[in-house]
């Protein structure tokens, strides 16, 4: 885990920059340059708190298989590693030569008398390139040929060697060249990378003035940066053109996309609708479905603790569900979960089981693998050629170009000139719900444990409830 430890060498490049700089290289010159301070939302704290209780873990362990030194300065871990310790926590390295700092959070004694550095890393996947660069730099200040160890959350450990120099090497290189500079970088916007980041606010009006190409969903900064090179600098020029005038650009190749480019440049200005073909929606009953999954699990496998149903005649009191408490229940919630369809199934026979995105799809496949359930009548079935999930998400990506930077559910619904569908809760999101599920869990007083239930519960139905309007608003769109 990376802590916030301040250095008096703010010029030395830290592995905890490795995240920013994968993310967003004007990300790493204001860190470094106009640091703003940024409070951790409920989701990250509680990330945090479980990366912490992870190492305390890992660190527990270590000291039941060997005398364990804590670090207290750079010169002590130096100390340490010519005593010998066995292990030694909260290392601090640093090499003023290369301009490198380092905390790893162990530093073990290998037989050969050398020290290999660990991490506790909650899991490989996420951030899989950051955390490459950060083992990696560990190494490099080891100046030794041994792998770096990473303790996953999952109870595996995984082990980085020379694989990783060419990314570390990248890393330093760019990082030297991003903190010299004298003004933040000029970089494109990116609607998942920028919404999170601290300086949103900085750089949003920044974009917005010059009409920054890259604000339109759907399109790339490198098609961006190709278009500039072609005279096309701002949104109302790109507006302009025709797709059979706009060069070919990454991302941006064929009369369709080009179209819809230009398009999403004229309702990103004029806020219009734009309808790209006519569709049918699916006849037959619809359920609108949605889950609820936790990723903090200790394998990691996702636990669906709340499987959201609405039904006809999609009012508040139509809302069913299958919830779990807990991850050791996750097979009886699905299998609560394939009764539930099974009953809709007979009750409603030509069923439209709704959702929006693929996870709803890719979770019920998941969960198929997880339990060896590929062949069973009602997986089959959900997953068959006649499948009775219909992802709503499609009809929308498909025919419509609309006046949005995301075409997130919420994106769509909350927009007062489109669904126009308010949430209860405003705060509600799936991280949101995670954090609920896991107060939830941790909570000892019952009143409070059903308080925080009912949130989350409603928060769910919302969300069935949103895919119900979207459907309502479609149908008239399509009409
Ligand atoms: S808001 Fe976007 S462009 Fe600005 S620093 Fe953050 S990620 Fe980079």
């Amino acid at each position: 885990m990376m802590r916030n430890r301040k250095t008096t060498l703010p010029a030395l490049i830290r592995p905890s920059d490795a995240s920013a700089w994968v993310a967003c290289a004007r990300r790493v010159w204001f860190d470094q340059h106009q640091p703003v301070a940024y409070e951790p939302d409920d989701f990250n704290r509680m990330l945090s708190d479980i990366g912490l209780a992870h190492e305390a873990a890992i660190l527990a362990r270590l000291q039941s298989q060997y005398p364990v030194s804590t670090a207290t300065s750079v010169e002590n871990t130096q100390t340490l590693i010519r005593q010998g310790a066995p292990v030694i926590y909260q290392g601090q390295l640093i090499n003023e030569e290369l301009g490198l700092i380092g905390y790893p959070d162990f530093l073990i004694r290998h037989e050969s008398g050398h020290y290999q550095p660990a991490d506790a890393k909650l899991s490989s996947s996420e951030n899989k390139k950051a955390i490459q660069i950060q083992l990696g730099i560990y190494r490099r200040l080891l100046a030794n040929k041994l792998p770096a160890i990473v303790f996953l959350g999952d109870g595996r450990t995984a082990v980085l060697g020379d694989e990783v120099d060419a990314v570390v090497d990248e890393f330093i290189d760019s990082m030297r060249a991003i903190l010299d500079l004298p003004q933040p970088p000029l970089v494109r916007y990116s609607h998942s990378k920028c919404r999170i980041c601290p300086y949103f606010n900085h750089c949003l009006p920044e974009f917005e003035t010059s009409e920054d190409i890259s604000l339109l969903y759907g399109i790339h900064g490198k098609a961006a940066d190709h278009l500039a090179e072609s005279g096309i600098t701002t949104i109302s020029q790109l507006a302009a053109c025709s797709a059979e005038s706009l060069p070919d650009a990454p991302y941006l190749k064929g009369t369709k996309r080009k179209h819809r480019a230009i398009l999403q440049a004229k309702s990103y200005l004029t806020g219009k609708v734009f309808q790209l073909e006519r569709t049918t929606l699916p006849d037959g009953t619809w359920i609108h479905f949605d889950i609820e999954d936790n990723p903090l699990t200790p394998n990691r496998e996702r636990h669906v603790y709340l499987w959201g149903f609405l039904l006809p005649d999609y009012d508040t009191g139509c809302f069913e569900y299958v919830w779990t408490d807990h991850e050791t229940n996750d097979f009886e919630g699905w299998l609560g979960f394939l009764k539930k369809i099974e009953e809709y199934r007979t009750r409603y026979p030509s069923l439209i089981l709704t959702h929006y995105s693929n996870h709803e799809k890719a979770t019920i496949r998941k969960y198929a693998e997880r339990y060896a359930m590929e062949k069973h009548a009602t997986v089959a079935w959900l997953l068959g050629q006649n499948s009775p999930l219909f992802d709503i998400q499609n009809p929308v990506s498909d025919c419509l170009v609309l006046p949005l930077q995301g075409y997130g559910l919420k994106d769509i619904c909350k927009h007062s000139a489109l669904v126009n569908f308010q949430w209860q809760n405003e705060e509600s999101g799936s991280q949101w719900s995670v954090v609920q599920f896991n107060r939830f869990r941790a909570e000892k007083n019952d009143a409070e444990r059903q308080r925080l239930k009912a949130e989350i519960l409603s928060y769910n139905r919302d969300d069935v409830m949103a895919t119900r309007k979207l459907e309502e608003w479609l149908r008239n769109l399509f009409r």
